[in-house]
């Protein structure tokens, strides 16, 4: 058997088969050359160096770019030619738009994407999600995306945004529930929580919210909306491009290497007080 094959399920059709490799994004989308994979974890503990800086770090090679084996060979030829190239059109056309241009973090510029195909990338990115979370109570999604022409989409209980990434990170986070504690005199009670996932690469990063109780988080430009194009529907649209800085491993952590540095240094002062207390 071909040695880039595994036995598993496919995360579309739920198939027990040998399952192909999906790159994520598309090869089209600038992912067709071998890419270092770091383990996040590592990468966020060490408190040496700053979580940028990648010298003699350990690392696997990802020959064929970045992805995962998650397909049967049928979804991934399927959702190649239903979805993939249209996506990587417009994943490129962002690249040119956006290539060398410096915006600082968190700001909006417009953008006119011309002759784009909304459904058709919309169904791209939610069948990245899937790769990425590997979960089969997701079938509402796997519906979504294995019937090219359909419009049911939850938009009640998932939203997607798209961002920027104006950093260094790419990176694939499964579904995460984030707390964050209220600022009241009872800061459990107040605590809000955010469900997500995450996928970042270049230049689009997106993610996945399944619930957000604080609101006044953003993690990019809503395009929910594109689920409600028609599968044939070509348009031209002006997009607002949020850019996030993406320097950390750590979900939806936008701060610019300033602000991490910052946040380090304190985090290294509050211990040496503690240390100097024992
Ligand atoms: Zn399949």
């Amino acid at each position: 058997m071909n040695s880039d094959k595994k036995l598993d399920r496919c995360v579309l059709c739920g198939k027990y088969t040998a399952l192909t490799f999906e790159h994520i994004p598309p090869r089209k989308a600038l992912n067709n050359t071998p890419i270092r994979s770091y383990n996040g974890f590592d990468v966020m503990v060490d408190g040496e160096k700053m979580p940028w800086d990648f010298n003699g770090r350990k690392y696997k090679i990802m020959q064929k770019g970045m992805g995962l084996s998650t397909l049967c060979e049928k979804c991934n030829n399927n959702t190649g030619s239903w979805y993939a190239k249209d996506y990587g059109d417009f994943s490129n056309k962002m690249y040119l738009t956006v290539n060398n241009a410096t915006v600082p973090n968190d700001k909006t510029v417009y953008a006119i994407c011309t002759g784009i195909y909304p459904l058709r990338i919309f169904k791209q990115i939610i069948c990245m999600f899937l790769s990425v979370n590997n979960l089969f109570e997701l079938n509402e999604l796997q519906n979504f995306v294995k019937d090219r022409y359909t419009n049911v989409f939850f938009k009640n209980k998932y939203r997607v945004y798209m961002y920027i990434n104006n950093g260094e990170y790419l990176k694939m986070i499964p579904i995460s529930t984030i707390g964050k504690l209220g600022e009241g005199s009872n800061v459990f009670k107040d605590m809000q929580s955010i469900t997500i996932s995450e996928l970042t690469t270049i230049p689009l990063g997106f993610v996945l919210c399944l619930n957000n109780d604080d609101k006044s988080m953003c993690f990019g430009v809503d395009i929910t909306g594109f689920c409600d194009y028609s599968y044939d529907d070509k348009v031209d649209l002006e997009i607002p491009l949020l850019f996030k800085e993406v320097n950390t491993s750590i979900p939806i952590d936008f701060r610019t290497k300033e602000e991490v540095e910052e946040t380090v240094l304190n985090n290294k002062n509050i211990s040496e007080v503690i240390n100097n207390e024992q």
